[in-house]
């Protein structure tokens, strides 16, 4: 094979790698719609997942300036005032952990007492560490960083910096790839070898815009998170596809402090599905689960304050699950929305939930 496809085949394998987001097996990213207002969740582990992390495709065409990679705060607190701590498949566990002694950072983990978990950005602490700086106690500092991952204004001004920021590398990622995939090989068969090399000294220039771009985003935007993404921005000089990546990481930086309920509520999608799901799992805890409980303790009210803005509460998700393709069934799941037949009491999926009757 001449060296030149052998080129583009190494091309293609690096191109296939960096489409690849790894987040937290817990974690999850909201897809917006080119066009339109549609959002669909995507949780990280739906595709494929390794030990911690689970990996979310991407589409470098349009380039992914409308993937939102956030999964909420990992802590929460119940009424004894026990942190919990969310695990790999998203229960949360309850930690020995009383103090702030108890609690550390050390990227990429989380630990809390005993327990950890995978946390990708510091700025998913940030809230902590100006808590802890207040004299604010752990259990105050949690309900707090709930309090304002929730909120809608604050996601719709992260959503906006974000956009302002990204959105030339909108321009830059699909340009990347086509001139890597259909570019190079039409000026090498058309033109010879010298017209390839210049057109591959353009495209490095590209690399040069984009990584520039990343160093504009870490200096603009994330001050916490600046050299992490500074490392990214180098790696994209060298690595062709790296930029479309570090775009991701960069995103999963920006919204780690957010959760997903207050960018859907902020754009207005107050009618998404997964939206009804997050109440429903908040309002109808598993009573076998204490760690639903102490969500559900530390998040409804945060998430009731943010749907009251839209003039809504949390009993507008409450209503029975279409029946039209199951009329047999007499009774549905508050939480999980499973239906069931005349007989069944409770639902074994949800802990024993009792269901409700059509
Ligand atoms: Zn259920």
């Amino acid at each position: 094979m001449p060296v030149f496809f052998e080129f583009l085949l190494i091309a293609l394998l690096i191109f296939l790698w960096e489409s690849v987001l790894w987040l937290p097996k817990q974690g999850m990213a909201l897809r917006r719609s080119q066009f339109g207002n549609s959002w669909r969740a995507i949780p990280a582990t739906r595709f494929l997942a390794i030990r911690e992390l689970g990996a979310i495709p991407l589409m470098p065409l349009p380039a992914n300036t409308r993937l939102f990679p956030c999964s909420g705060f990992p802590l929460a607190v119940d009424a004894a005032g026990a942190i919990h701590i969310e695990s790999p498949s998203g229960i949360f566990l309850k930690t020995g952990a009383k103090s702030w002694n108890d609690i550390r950072f050390s990227t990429p983990h989380l630990h809390v007492g005993d327990l950890s978990t995978r946390c990708q950005s510091p700025r998913t602490v940030e809230t902590l560490r100006e808590c802890k700086k207040a004299g604010l106690s752990p259990a105050e500092a949690i309900r707090r960083a709930w309090e304002l991952s929730l909120s809608p204004p604050r996601a719709k001004r992260e959503v906006k910096r974000w956009t302002i920021t990204v959105n030339p590398l909108a321009l830059y990622c699909p340009a990347l790839c086509l001139g890597f995939f259909a570019g190079l090989p039409a000026a090498y068969l058309t033109l010879g070898p010298i017209s390839a090399v210049w057109l591959g000294a353009w495209l490095w220039c590209l690399m040069l815009a984009i990584s520039l771009q990343l160093f504009a985003i870490s200096k603009d935007i994330l001050p916490s998170t600046r050299s992490a993404i500074r490392q990214d921005a180098l790696l994209s000089l060298v690595v062709p596809f790296h930029a479309m990546r570090a775009a991701e990481i960069a995103a999963v930086h920006a919204f780690a402090g957010t959760h997903p309920a207050a960018i859907l509520l902020s754009h207005g999608a107050t009618e998404n599905p997964w939206l009804g799901q997050f109440v429903r799992s908040l309002r109808y805890p598993r009573p076998t689960h204490p760690g639903d409980i102490a969500l559900a303790e530390t998040a409804l009210g945060p998430l009731e304050n943010s749907l009251a803005r839209f003039a809504l509460g949390t009993d507008r998700y409450l209503t029975a699950p279409d029946r039209s393709e199951d009329p047999e069934a007499t009774a549905w799941c508050p939480r999980c929305h499973g239906m069931f037949l005349d007989g069944v009491a409770a639902c074994r999926d949800c802990g024993g939930l009792s269901l409700e009757k059509f």
